[in-house]
């Protein structure tokens, strides 16, 4: 029997172990944590809606078969030569064939104190530390009335900074009334360094969401560069600072580092190159998908990094590592851009369906509509009745 691991239970890991599962193709999965997080609605676990664990699917609850195994570990290195994989626990696996699907890092662009002195949104145990220390800063403001409590700097208005500052924008008047404070003193300032926000979306959508961040109460700051984080304080360009308790960033992803580790050929975002099977160039025994897989399109650009094409890879991984085992052709993966969309808060969004724009209600429905969607994909009715009534909204 083939060794087979599969590394990360991410959106490209777990879409490949179900579909492993499905096959009854022999494979152990690996991952940080006991469950798959529902990474694209982490914004909605950090502003307050819902419980945590409403944004998390059990590994055991997406692969049954007694050929797939679960390994709960942090893989910490990937030996090519040997085959061996190492994990935090002090394991050693030997492996045959793998699929690396070990998702993104947040990237900070050697901002000087960007990284210690800012909260991020990258897994389900980020998302409850965001939510709690705003808590924490509205029940301390009575006894140490200190502006700075209450005001909030997003930095990044791409799609992670924009569907955060519309989550806690509609939390923080109901978190103002639990501590008794003025609405009118709580401030959230979403900084962005580029010209527009959200850049994969069309530019009357962009001005429609800046219009519902505006009216929630955004102050929204674009051609606004952060150059220096020091403790409870944002340094802008220009010699302007933003005194602030709390300071999250969503401004930039890069791939796992460990793939850089490994020796593999990488792009400047640490991402794999991988070829049209999504099998890396530096090894054919091993296969990369997810945000950790340097893919191009067919006009030669790198994919962008999105749930949707993760979870497209994950099917074409499992397929190609079945296939390379048994020595049958391999299948080439094409990306299909379903469109993007950005919610602005638990009720309304913008954003394109199938080259369609939609915008208000009719975008949060569709948003509602892709978890269930996703549900489905990844764990057909079982999971989706299971889950539904826990993040359906509407
Ligand atoms: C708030 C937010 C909103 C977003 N909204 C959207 C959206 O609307 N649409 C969209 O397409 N994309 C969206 N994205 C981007 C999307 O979430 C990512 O592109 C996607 O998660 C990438 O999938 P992945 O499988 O590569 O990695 P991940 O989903 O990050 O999975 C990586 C997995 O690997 C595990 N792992 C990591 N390191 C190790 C290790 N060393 N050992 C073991 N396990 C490890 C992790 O625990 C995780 O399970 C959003 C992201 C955020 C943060």
């Amino acid at each position: 029997m083939a060794k087979t691991f599969v590394l990360g239970a991410g959106y490209a890991g777990a879409m490949a172990a179900v579909q492993l599962d499905k096959i009854a193709e022999p494979f152990t999965l690996i991952n940080k944590t006991p469950y798959h997080t529902l990474v694209t609605l982490l914004h909605e676990a950090a502003g307050g809606r819902g419980t945590p664990t409403n944004y998390t699917v059990n590994l055991s609850d997406l692969v049954r078969r007694e050929t797939s195994n679960i390994v709960i570990d942090e893989v910490t290195g990937i030996d090519r030569e040997k085959r061996v994989l190492k994990t935090r626990s002090g394991q050693e696996h030997e492996y045959e064939w793998l699929v690396i699907a070990l998702g993104w890092v947040s990237e900070y662009f050697g901002i000087p104190g960007l990284k210690e002195h800012s909260l991020v949104l990258n897994d389900l145990d980020t998302a409850i530390q965001i939510r709690e220390h705003i808590e924490q800063q509205f029940a301390a403001y009575k006894d140490d009335p200190n502006p700075e409590r209450l005001r909030i700097v997003v930095g990044g208005a791409g799609l992670t900074g924009v569907e955060l500052a519309g989550e806690l924008l509609d939390w923080l008047p109901s978190l103002s009334a639990k501590y008794g404070i003025d609405r009118s003193l709580v401030e959230l300032q979403n900084i962005e360094a580029m010209s527009t926000i959200l850049p994969m979306i069309s530019e009357s959508l962009r001005s429609e969401a800046a219009r519902m961040l505006t009216e929630k109460g955004a102050i929204l700051r674009t051609n606004t560069k952060i150059v220096e984080v020091t403790e409870n304080e944002v340094h802008l360009e220009g010699g302007e600072s933003v005194k602030a308790r709390t300071i999250i960033w969503t401004g930039g992803v890069r791939a796992n580092p460990l793939l850089t580790e490994a020796g593999f050929t990488v792009d400047r975002r640490g991402r794999a190159k991988v070829n049209e099977y999504l099998q890396s160039v530096d090894d054919p025994r091993i296969f990369i998908g997810g945000d950790s897989a340097w893919v191009e399109d067919e006009n030669g650009r790198p994919l962008p990094p999105t749930a949707q094409y993760a979870t497209q890879m994950g099917y074409v991984l499992a397929a190609n590592v079945s296939s390379a085992i048994h020595r049958q052709p391999l299948r080439a993966f094409h990306a299909h851009n379903m469109g993007t969309l950005a919610s602005v808060g638990p009720e309304v969004g913008v954003g394109n369906m199938f080259g369609i724009p939609v915008k208000g209600l009719a975008a949060g429905l569709a948003k509602e509509a892709s978890k269930l969607k996703y549900l489905y994909q990844i764990g057909g009715l079982r999971l989706t009745a299971q889950k539904t009534p826990e993040i359906a909204h509407f």
